[in-house]
């Protein structure tokens, strides 16, 4: 179609002068031209004919003009209508252009290409209506389109997710499964190592109890070696069970804290004995220092405590050729009923390489196998002892140069025993302001006794060699205040202490002096020589609070003869245990009822406590506990 050139045109108008002029211009110009004389047969031939352009006289009698337009606008809003109007009724042109008219001209049109071009702009106008409709609802339909394909994809993604969430939902369940059953496993296999553990070491103590009371009886030097070998094996068998042990304990969460009263001082003094007679065979010196303020009536787990000790001390000597070994503890952190204790642990010996430092709390972690083959051990020590630290409170750690040594370090927490300050001995009042001068040159050993007379309230002085300790003799004794013992280590920097001894009881001025020996290198055979020289006293280190108490006191209340042997009055380790023992014998002999199933471990225990003074009766099991428990009355029931 030609929109210049065609398209209907309907004029609506009552004056026939108007409709005939304009119908043969609109003819000449190519356009379809219908007729209506008036409003209602305008508005019928528009729906008959359903014309392009509408023009439209806005007077009329009858229907008029506006009332044609506000029906025709309502049936087809994109007609163009084009109103006519005669001069003067403006107010006309502007309600029909309200009422959506597309232009008006004003009669009479002198011009008629003037309708001409209106009717081409309403004609192009349509079209772009039209074209723009075309393309709203082509856009609609995309958007449809795209919408409906978004839709599909978001119900394809939806139920991807799902399916993927049921998928992981599934694969969780069975993980967790899986988990709970190697939990299960783990756990039947640490009960497992803990009952195997237990079963061996019944047997283990079994041993080691029956060689203890054979090595008793008179044996030949061979049989003494292959018992002592035998021992010595069976020992570090049950070290290795222990471990294992403990370990499958920790492993299946058993590990159980004791809360009992301890003297953290007997603790470690006993301990000091078995780590001394290690070290000694190695030639290597243990020292072991408690702070003066360290409290030392404590309340935990001594057991445990011991038990990382001995790991921690036992490694220390165990990887030392030469030098020493010292266990130091302090107080970390003090308050009213809790004290936090810091131990250190030192030694001299092959030092630990910086990168091994970190997986050395891990299980079965040694530095290198060849370092494993050549000293032994389960590489389970460290674990075992770091998860006890952790349930006591603390943390624990190590510092360490290759060659040079290390420092493994820990901290616990305890309780106070109620009114325990540090540990009190009843000091004989014969002791307190003894003047006791100390020789040796290490100062740990030095500093060890000092805070014992401190604690004594002895006066004391400190000497590092044998010359210095005569010349301080002499100038006390030329002063007025002589001391009255004098302690020294076996081997000083310039002389021996026997040597020394022998010096100070040949001089005039200083023979009434008290001599003790006090040493870490002390051979079978020892004591005697020494008592022969004067000396009063002989002690090994690591020496126990109690037993150089019980010495000094003792040498202070019968003083040797000065030149003359007097071993009745020779104060050693074994006078004072026996000392000790007798007094307890006396004090204590009991009568134990032993519930013990295993006949060697009845026959060990049974053996040890008869030696001991006490009397004994054992029952096999629970029942035949209970029935003697009932018949009898018992001091004490040992209880497998
Ligand atoms: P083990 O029973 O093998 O001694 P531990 O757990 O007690 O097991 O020690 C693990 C490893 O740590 C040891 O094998 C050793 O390599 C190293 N180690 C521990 N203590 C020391 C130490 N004081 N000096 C040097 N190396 C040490």
């Amino acid at each position: 179609m030609n929109i210049n050139n065609s398209g209907k045109i309907l004029i609506v108008d009552d004056d026939p002068g108007v409709r005939s002029s304009l119908h043969l211009f609109l003819e000449d110009n190519q356009y379809e031209v219908f007729e209506a004389v008036d409003g209602n047969s305008g508005l019928a031939m528009f729906r008959l004919e359903k014309p392009d352009v509408l023009i439209l006289d806005l007077r009329m009698p009858q229907t008029d003009g506006l009332e044609v337009l506000r029906q025709v606008t309502v049936e087809d809003p994109d007609l163009p209508v084009i109103v006519l109007s005669g001069a003067g009724v403006m107010n006309d042109a502007v309600s029909a252009l309200r009422l959506g008219a597309w232009d008006f001209l004003q009669k009479p049109i002198e011009d008629l290409s003037v309708i001409h071009h209106t009717i081409n702009k309403a004609l192009e106008k349509v079209r772009l209506i039209q074209e723009n409709r075309k393309y709203q609802t082509h856009l609609e339909e995309e958007v449809k389109k795209r919408t409906q394909e978004l839709r599909l994809m978001n119900e394809e993604l939806e139920k991807r997710v799902s399916d993927r969430t049921t998928e992981l939902q599934r694969i969780n369940a069975e993980l967790i499964k899986a988990k709970e059953a190697a939990d299960e496993a783990a756990k039947a296999k640490s009960i497992f190592l803990a009952n195997m553990s237990h079963e061996i070491r019944t047997p283990l103590n079994g041993v080691i109890g029956m060689i203890d009371l054979l090595n008793d009886t008179k044996l030949t030097q061979e049989q003494a070696e292959f018992t002592q070998l035998i021992h010595s094996s069976a020992e570090s068998l049950l070290v290795v069970v222990n471990d294992i042990l403990d370990f499958s304990k920790i492993e299946s969460g058993k590990l159980v804290l004791e809360s009992i009263h301890f003297d953290l001082r007997v603790t470690l003094e006993m301990l000091s004995d078995i780590m001394a007679l290690k070290a000694k065979e190695k030639g290597v010196e243990f020292t072991c220092l408690i702070n003066e303020n360290v409290p030392t009536l404590l309340n935990g787990d001594p057991g445990k405590l011991r038990q990382i000790l001995t790991n921690l001390a036992g490694n220390a000597v165990k990887f030392v050729e030469k030098g020493d070994v010292s266990i130091c503890v302090s107080v970390k952190e003090e308050h009213d009923d809790l004290i936090k204790l810091l131990f250190e642990i030192h030694d001299t010996g092959i030092g630990i390489p910086k990168n091994s430092l970190d997986s050395l709390f891990q299980s079965f972690s040694q530095v290198d196998a060849s370092t494993s083959r050549k000293y032994g051990g389960t590489g389970l020590g460290l674990v075992i002892s770091k998860q006890i630290v952790e349930n006591m409170g603390g943390e624990i750690g190590v510092e360490s140069e290759l060659d040079k040594g290390s420092t493994f370090w820990f901290t616990v927490c305890l309780k106070k025993q109620k009114k325990s300050k540090t540990d009190s001995v009843d000091v004989p009042a014969t002791i307190k302001g003894t003047r006791i001068l100390v020789v040796d040159d290490n100062p740990l050993n030095r500093l060890i006794v000092t805070n014992f007379f401190h604690s004594w309230e002895c006066f004391y002085g400190e000497a590092d060699s044998g010359q210095q300790a005569l010349s301080m003799l002499i100038n006390a004794k030329e002063a007025g205040q002589p001391f009255q013992i004098l302690m020294t280590e076996m081997q000083l920097p310039d002389m021996t202490g026997a040597a020394l001894g022998e010096k100070i009881m040949s001089h005039e001025k200083l023979r009434d002096c008290i001599l003790i020996m006090l040493t870490s290198i002390g051979q079978r055979g020892d004591a005697s020589r020494i008592s022969s020289l004067g000396f009063s006293g002989f002690l090994s280190k690591p020496v126990k609070k109690d037993h150089l108490l019980n010495c000094i006191k003792t040498v202070l209340t019968t003083p040797a003869c000065p030149g003359k042997p007097t071993p009745k009055t020779f104060v050693t380790k074994y006078t004072i245990e026996e000392n000790i023992q007798t007094d307890l014998r006396h004090e204590h002999q009991l009568k134990i009822l032993l519930v013990e199933d295993n006949m060697v471990n009845q026959k060990v225990a049974k053996t040890m406590l008869k030696k001991s003074g006490h009397s004994v009766e054992i029952a096999n099991n629970g029942k035949e506990a209970v029935e003697l428990f009932l018949k009898q009355t018992f001091d004490l029931i040992l209880m497998d």
